[in-house]
């Protein structure tokens, strides 16, 4: 599960090495999350209307004094404990005038506040509760230590945090809620490749499979140990994995690169190897089913894909029959 304490884990160890080190590391991660907000805002927008859940597209990155031991982060938080990290070029916060580390005072008159995770997790669940499609989004921001009233027109889009996610490795995750794509992963992969991880990564979340794998006994801390666990798993990955080339096409991308990814050599080292967990397909199996829903279920040329054959599996309870 997210613990709301994504990615900065890895930068204490740079704390070691002094203010510089951390400066850089940052900057890298910063660069890596505005790539990845970038492409996932796309999967997002274009798809909302296929999500069971909806949220404001800002285009803010937040973060909060509470993510970061040590001090060297201070200087990033003199205008409140919650602070905008970026800010996506062309995006609703772009356009009402918000900057990096204006301070995020209070989302339509309410204050944020911790409640087990961080405050950045409360400030993102007050952004999804405070606003419906087409409404307005009211925020009260502090800069230069003066309050200001801005108003933002976002975008619906999927609700889903997609951010960076902590440690090592190549595996992408979600909870349902937040997607989390490793550091390494993302720097590895091409905005293609970095569109078919999120795209399966919100077909997941899509398709609801943590409550429809939870419904179902699933245990993942005993993930594909025993058949049955293996069968609902791998089915919930090729559910995902059918839905992403229609996620892909909706937002604008190639749906090609999704078999792509999985032929390319990173792909084969994310779903290859000696010690691949039997749950899920191998890269060459899941490059062939997305070959088979591309020329069986995707319509050349429409305006949307609906996806009505997969979108209506997750009011279904998962079984693991073909
Ligand atoms: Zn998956």
């Amino acid at each position: 599960m997210h613990k709301g304490l994504p990615l900065w884990s890895a930068l204490l160890l740079m704390m070691l090495t002094g203010r510089a080190a951390a400066a850089d590391a940052l900057e890298a991660l910063f660069a890596q999350d505005r790539r990845l907000a970038s492409v996932a805002g796309q999967l997002l927008e274009a798809n909302a209307p296929i999500c069971p859940a909806q949220m404001p597209l800002t285009g803010m990155i937040l973060h909060s004094r509470d993510q970061y031991a040590g001090d060297w982060a201070d200087p990033l938080f003199t205008q409140g404990a919650v602070a905008i990290a970026q800010i996506l070029p062309g995006s609703a916060a772009a356009m009402a005038g918000l900057q990096p580390r204006d301070g995020l005072v209070a989302v339509a008159g309410q204050t944020p506040v911790a409640t087990g995770a961080t405050l950045r997790e409360a400030a993102l669940a007050l952004l999804t509760s405070q606003w419906r499609p087409g409404d307005d989004l009211h925020l009260q921001i502090r800069r230069e230590d003066t309050l200001r009233e801005v108003v933002l027109h976002p975008a619906r889009g999927c609700r889903a945090v997609v951010e960076i996610g902590t440690g090592n490795g190549l595996s992408a995750r979600t909870d349902g809620q937040v997607i989390q794509i490793p550091q390494e992963l993302s720097t590895a992969a091409s905005d293609a490749d970095l569109a078919a991880i999120v795209a399966h990564e919100l077909g997941h979340v899509i398709l609801q499979h943590r409550l429809r794998l939870e419904a179902a006994g699933v245990d993942k801390g005993l993930l594909g140990e025993f058949g049955r666990n293996r069968r609902l798993l791998r089915q919930a990955e090729e559910e995902a994995d059918r839905l992403s080339v229609h996620l892909l096409a909706n937002a604008g991308y190639d749906p090609a690169s999704a078999p792509a990814f999985w032929r390319s050599a990173l792909g084969r080292r994310v779903g290859g190897g000696l010690l691949r967990n039997r749950a899920y397909p191998s890269p060459e199996r899941r490059a062939e089913l997305l070959d088979d829903e591309i020329a069986g279920h995707l319509e050349i040329g429409a305006a949307f894909h609906g996806a009505e054959h997969l979108v209506p599996l997750r009011d279904q309870p998962i079984t693991g029959d073909d």
